[in-house]
């Protein structure tokens, strides 16, 4: 039985999980079932009478998701974009504005760009570190979303939620965070006063690099309403089988993102100053321009690093494909390294716009493997780049 009293670490364990009342299974069995028997028409148990509009494992993922965030609700879906595309209908209309940062995940900003602004919907990016240019780009009565990453991806720049959600909130705007690269428990943007937050749960609170899915969290019962309505009307629902993968990764998101944190500060730190780099976007290192505000409103700094190579272009390629441990691969947030190269791979559809990522550019995502060979592979594979 979940418990809001208790501290993260144990509702990550409790919240939505509740042992099977048949047998005594400790684990909620997953409910492979599409259809649910009626006694007499109508006549349901528990609520539940097709899949599309509810199923008890995904319904257990979802009280889990909203007691972690601090939300009222939250729904789960087939991919984090399938999560934000319904929460975005259920916000915007034709003539509407988005507002969003400069630096969003390529995938959100084509959604809008190639979905959203054919269907006459306007929209404009901004630096979202500049809050008097925050400002001046909301279009009063018409901003109706702001959207907002932190950390940003790739360049880990740091957003000051507290502030963007007062802002927005002047202007009657609804606030809404990409809290994938901090997850719940580094990070609880309703808290900070944002409306709404969005994962790409196939990152940390999967964890594993072995789903896909995405959530939306809710602090009001009027949006709640809008979403859940598209959740089953549209019906880009997370299955059975997703779901459980996913709770099952979020029992460990405590303990993984410790981690995927020390381990990154670490090598952050013994890479600042390599001859092979000019920079090291981390925002645990005192030098980053986010780094208090980051302090203020994160647990900790997560396992992402962006580095920008001093040699250009073909020299980020060469260390990109050059690694042992860190895997090229898209993706971010499971247990093992991953390395990629934005430009090409994750960010290729915001090329030629204001979000396009510099071509000298390399990600991390830090995996929880022991630092000592991760620092080894990234020096080796430095050392080979210069
Ligand atoms: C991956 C990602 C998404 C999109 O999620 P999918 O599960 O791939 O659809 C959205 N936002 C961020 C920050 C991401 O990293």
């Amino acid at each position: 039985m979940s418990n809001d009293q208790h501290g993260f670490s144990t509702r990550a364990i409790t919240a939505g999980q509740h042992f099977d009342p048949t047998t005594g299974a400790v684990v909620p069995p997953i409910y492979m079932t599409s259809t649910f028997v009626q006694d007499g028409i109508g006549g349901f148990r528990g609520g539940y009478e097709y899949a599309r509009g509810g199923n008890p494992t995904r319904d257990s993922l979802q009280a889990l998701l909203a007691s972690l965030e601090g939300g009222t609700a939250a729904f789960s879906f087939a991919s984090g974009l399938a999560a934000e595309d319904t929460l975005l209908r259920a916000i915007l209309a034709p003539g509407d504005h988005i507002l969003m940062g400069n630096d969003v995940y390529g995938g959100t900003h084509r959604l809008v760009d190639r979905v959203f602004v054919p269907w006459g919907v306007a929209l404009s990016t901004v630096e979202l570190t500049d809050l008097d240019a925050v400002r001046s780009a909301i279009r009063p009565g018409t901003t109706k979303v702001l959207w907002v990453e932190t950390p940003t991806n790739p360049l880990l720049k740091i957003n000051d939620i507290a502030a963007l959600a007062e802002l927005g909130h002047e202007f009657g705007i609804t606030v809404v965070v990409d809290n994938t690269f901090a997850s719940p428990y580094l990070q609880q943007p309703i808290s900070l006063g944002a409306d709404v937050v969005v994962h790409s749960t196939t990152k940390y609170i999967g964890g594993h690099s072995d789903v896909v899915g995405g959530a939306v969290i809710v602090n009001s019962e009027e949006l709640a309403e809008k979403v859940g309505f598209l959740q089953f009307g549209v019906g880009a629902v997370s299955s059975p089988m997703d779901a459980w993968l996913t709770i099952r990764g979020i029992k460990t998101l405590a303990v993984r993102l410790d981690r995927h944190s020390s381990n990154a500060q670490s090598i952050a730190e013994t890479l600042v100053g390599h001859p092979a780099l000019d920079a090291v976007y981390y925002p645990g290192l005192s030098t980053h321009p986010g780094h208090e505000i980051a302090a203020r409103q994160m647990k900790a700094f997560g396992g992402m690093i962006s580095l920008s190579f001093a040699g250009g272009e073909g020299v980020a390629r060469k260390f990109a494909e050059s690694m042992e441990l860190f895997q090229l691969a898209e993706s971010l947030g499971g247990v093992e390294s991953l390395v990629c190269y934005p430009s090409d791979m994750t960010h290729a559809s915001v090329r030629g716009t204001a979000l396009e990522v510099p071509t000298n550019v390399v990600r991390l995502s830090v995996g929880i493997e022991d630092v000592a060979d991760l620092t080894a592979d990234l020096l080796t594979a430095l050392d080979a780049a210069e």
